[in-house]
């Protein structure tokens, strides 16, 4: 089987286990599902709060000068217009008339280029992505269209050259806001979280009383009208953004540009994903208002792919925001005794697709022992403990001879301190197997040694191997382990 069917399977079968397992079901399913929506199971939801909460927790609590907001998704619809959202938050797109099917024309145009990759003639890849964005840039439809029909590129459904024109289609969703028709007012859903954070600034940098320089962090949903919806929760058309604006002094904004890339690429480290698999994307054609930028991508089983931007915004979100509204958005700085409009780092990465790269990894075949001491696969999701939408699971050996009453009386003081769960009646190997699919890291056990002596079995999820520790041990070791304070640590 070729690396990229093998990659292909892997992948499915992650999708497959975050279905079957309660991570990520489509959306609507009973009505065959809703293209590029997902709702979060019992466990995903745990798991993508615990993410969030660790995302949050790092920027406003592990930096003084970084405040939260929660902006609402409904916005003035002059904010899209300021943002250039209105105009400019377009993909050119092309239809196969044999087909249907729709496609991203940027889309199209990289799959040639990776195919004249493959071929090694990296010359002519170039050469077409060269071409490619000069008529990009130029707004050239006509001759994108003859671009695609020269280079030969067929639609890989309908296998035929039958395009239609090549078209711009807006990405954001519109509805209508107001009670009566006649007094609708068009409005848009937001494409990201950035801008409720912009048009807060002086109330945030005034009540917060905060200095340059400063951060404002939001996580929120987005939504975007993706022309293709690909990969699972990677590209939605619903999802939820984690993003933090760093407000400074112009001129400073390449170093803090350098300092936010290191501070995030540890961030990531901290979940537990291996340098090699992390890597920096430079941003060679740069958004009309960025002077830098670059994507922090994870190698998915897909391809090495964007979890997060980090962009240097220059001034033009407040700028553009001070001239549409008419109203100064400027900064004292009475440091340097100057007025100006700040300069601005963001990080924006999309919770929905860390989610994924944290699924992608954790996801783990290993030989292990089954509990009558044969050999056989295991699969076990390797999160990391903090994040695991349950971090124990504590168990009596048999459902009698009073081991229930001492494991329901251990699971009682648990719940508490962290997300647990008591369960009896399987075999004991079973209720293991159960906890390593869902990646819960620690198994406590309640056996006929603990009525004599009052130790426990702990059991490990990584290597199955077991241990004894006293009952009364059990807490402080499992919160050493298991709370969001340990994973912070990493980051300091
Ligand atoms: P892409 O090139 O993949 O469309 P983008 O460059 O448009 O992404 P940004 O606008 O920089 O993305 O958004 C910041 C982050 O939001 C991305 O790094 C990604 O993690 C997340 N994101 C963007 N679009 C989607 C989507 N449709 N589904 C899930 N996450 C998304």
């Amino acid at each position: 089987m070729s690396a990229d069917k093998n990659h292909e399977n892997l992948f499915q079968t992650i999708v497959a286990h975050a279905k079957e397992y309660g991570f990520v079901f489509p959306s609507s399913e009973i009505y065959d599902g809703l293209a590029a929506v997902y709702d979060y199971g019992s466990n995903g939801v745990e798991l993508k709060n615990n993410l969030k909460q660790f995302w949050w927790s790092s920027m406003t609590q592990l930096h003084d000068n970084i405040v939260g907001i929660d902006a609402a998704i409904f916005m003035h619809p002059t904010v899209w217009k300021a943002s250039g959202h209105v105009d400019g938050f377009n993909d050119p797109m092309i239809d196969n008339k044999d087909s249907k099917k729709r496609y991203r024309v940027d889309h199209l145009i990289e799959e040639k280029a990776s195919q004249y990759q493959k071929e090694n003639k990296p010359q002519e890849a170039q050469r077409l992505l060269d071409t490619f964005n000069e008529l990009l840039k130029k707004e050239d439809l006509e001759s994108i269209r003859n671009l695609i029909l020269e280079e030969k590129i067929v639609c890989p459904v309908s296998g035929t050259a039958n395009w239609t024109e090549v078209r711009q289609f807006n990405l954001m969703f519109s509805t209508q806001i107001g009670s009566v028709a006649e007094e609708a007012n068009t409005i848009y859903l937001r494409p990201e979280t950035a801008q409720g954070i912009f048009v807060n600034f002086l109330n945030v940098q005034k009540s917060a009383r905060m200095k340059i320089p400063f951060g404002i962090a939001q996580i929120g949903k987005a939504f975007r009208n993706e022309i293709v919806a690909r990969q699972f929760t990677f590209r939605m058309r619903e999802f939820e953004q984690m993003e933090m604006q760093f407000f400074i002094r112009p001129g400073t904004e390449l170093e803090w540009y350098e300092k936010w890339k290191e501070i995030r690429l540890r961030w990531h480290r901290a979940l537990g994903i291996p340098a090699e698999k992390l890597k920096f994307h430079v941003h060679e054609k740069l958004a009309h208002y960025a002077n830098a930028a670059c994507d922090i991508e994870y190698a998915f089983p897909f391809g090495s792919k964007e979890v997060e931007g980090i962009h240097s915004r220059t001034d033009y979100d407040l700028s553009r925001h001070e001239q549409y509204s008419k109203k100064k958005i400027k900064y004292f700085d009475e440091e340097i005794k100057q007025s100006y409009t700040p300069y601005v780092i963001e990080t924006s990465i999309g919770a929905d697709r860390c989610f994924l790269m944290l699924l992608c990894e954790a996801y783990t075949t290993d030989k292990g022992i089954d509990a009558e001491g044969n050999e056989k696969e295991r699969i076990y999701l390797k999160l990391i403990p903090a994040l695991a939408p349950i971090k124990v699971a504590v168990f009596p050996l048999v459902k009698k001879d009073g081991l229930p009453d001492k494991a329901i009386k251990l699971y009682n003081d648990l719940k508490f301190e962290m997300r647990a769960i008591y369960e009896e009646g399987a075999a004991i190997g079973k209720r293991y197997t159960r906890q390593d699919l869902i990646g819960t890291p620690y198994c406590v056990t309640i056996d006929h040694q603990t009525l004599e002596d009052d130790t426990v079995t702990i059991r490990l999820r990584d290597d199955a191997s077991q241990f004894r520790l006293p009952i009364d041990k059990v807490k402080d070791w499992l919160l050493e382990r298991v709370s969001l304070q340990a994973l912070l640590k990493k980051l300091a």
